[in-house]
């Protein structure tokens, strides 16, 4: 059987690597040129992600990151509200922080290793029943590609789910921008791996120190509107640069070093997620990762939900033999972990668009509270979830 998956950012070459396992033969179509990696962001790999990973023997001291055991929250005055960990109940794996590039890069280059094709400059148009079963892939380059599945891993702008729904709601904007940078020579009171995040008065900044000088840090910034592409093309990095010092000037936080110790800003950028989608898919095509439920990225979990729908979708394929089957059985098994992650995530950004009332309520009751529930004693539902490649999977009721 050949399976066609579009986009290579993470979900694409761990579903692709998954269905490898499961005896597909498997190629990757990547819109962009290989040049075009974003050299910018990094993000978070959750313990459950992690675990995905080791089912297909990827190692994660190969993924360029490093390890980050617990979150600190503090509030504008510099008081510590409270301590999450983040690694595995018990020990075991640390989350991981990795620039998204390394983590893309580092993906494809083992799906190239195991001999699956990535194939860069495809950008999919559109998918077409095939004349004997199976689906036709057409690029925007006129060129075409034949399968007996098509997975759309292609992202939040997804065109697989458009041509699967023409009528699927747009990704909503979650009113925050994000912005961020690696500051060097700026040395900050902070356990290295251990992310602290603080609610100042007008916007939210994080930083974690990598190693001796060196900090990674991303700010989000309340905006009750979407910003257009003309208004953050109207930012110039000395503009940005100076309303982000105007932003955190009354914060007990050391944002104003850090950004001075930054000499490239990255954003800013909107937030997007994705409730619901309606279609996950119809007959031999279907979606996984930020297809078919981008997330906040407040969660920390879009990646690590990405790579779990690839290794899960693989094992439906394995069981039940048929692509549209699996599809459905995959969609019912799912659906309701990742709604009620986008969900939960859109509670926590909110925390981060403060009011004066709605600040108080947040920093001597929400944020107490959560850091009391979130003990090593306690299971959590998101970061223990594991993905087995034994398990047989059940038919789908
Ligand atoms: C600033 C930022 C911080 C984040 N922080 C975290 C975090 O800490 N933890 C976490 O888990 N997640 C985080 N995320 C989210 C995470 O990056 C995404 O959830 C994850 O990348 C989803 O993977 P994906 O493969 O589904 O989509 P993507 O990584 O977006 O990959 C989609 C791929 O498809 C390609 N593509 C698009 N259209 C086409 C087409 N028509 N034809 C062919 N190819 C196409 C794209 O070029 C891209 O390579 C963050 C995101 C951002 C933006």
């Amino acid at each position: 059987m050949r399976a066609l998956v579009i986009g290579a950012g993470i979900a694409g070459p761990v579903t692709a690597m998954a269905l490898q396992k499961a005896g597909l033969d498997v190629t990757v179509l990547e819109a962009h040129a290989r040049t075009a990696d974003d050299a910018g962001a990094f993000l978070t790999l959750a313990p459950n992600g992690l675990h995905a990973l080791e089912v297909l023997d990827i190692d994660h001291h190969d993924l360029g990151g490093f390890d980050t055991t617990a979150l600190q929250m503090r509030n504008a005055r510099g008081r510590a509200l409270t301590r999450l960990p983040m690694d595995a109940p018990g020990g075991g794996l640390h989350s991981q922080t990795v620039r998204r590039a390394d983590l893309y890069t580092a993906l494809r280059d083992e799906a190239g290793r195991r001999g699956i094709a990535v194939e860069h400059g495809r950008r999919l148009a559109d998918v077409t029943p095939g004349r004997t079963g199976g689906v036709v892939a057409t690029f925007e380059d006129g060129t075409r590609e034949t399968g007996d599945m098509l997975v759309g891993a292609d992202g939040i702008g997804s065109r697989t789910r458009q041509v699967l729904d023409p009528a699927c709601p747009a990704p909503r904007y979650t009113g925050l921008l994000n912005t961020g940078g690696y500051a060097t020579g700026v040395a900050v009171d902070a356990e290295p791996g251990v992310f602290t995040m603080v609610f100042g008065r007008r916007a939210f900044f994080a930083y974690l120190c990598r190693g001796p000088g060196e900090v990674w840090w991303f700010a989000n910034i309340p905006r009750t509107a979407a910003a257009t592409a003309d208004e953050l093309a109207a930012w110039t990095p000395a503009t940005w640069r100076a309303e982000l010092e105007r932003l955190f000037a009354d914060d007990r936080s050391p944002a104003l070093e850090l950004l001075a110790g930054t000499p490239r800003l990255l954003g800013p950028w909107n937030t997007r997620d994705l409730p619901k989608v309606p279609v996950w898919h119809r007959g031999p095509v279907g979606l996984v990762g930020d297809a078919a439920h981008a997330i906040s990225p407040t969660s920390g979990q879009g990646a690590s939900l990405a790579v779990e729908d690839g290794v899960l979708l693989a094992r439906w394929v394995r069981d039940l033999g048929d692509p549209a089957a699996a599809f459905a059985a995959f969609e019912a098994q799912r659906r309701r972990r990742v709604e009620r992650l986008v969900a939960q995530a859109k509670r926590t950004s909110n925390l981060k668009i403060p009011n004066p009332l709605s600040r108080a309520v947040r920093d001597r009751v929400v944020l107490p509270a959560v850091g009391r529930v979130a003990t090593r004693t306690s299971r959590d539902w998101v970061t223990d979830f594991r993905v087995t490649w034994e398990e047989r999977s059940a038919p789908a009721r």
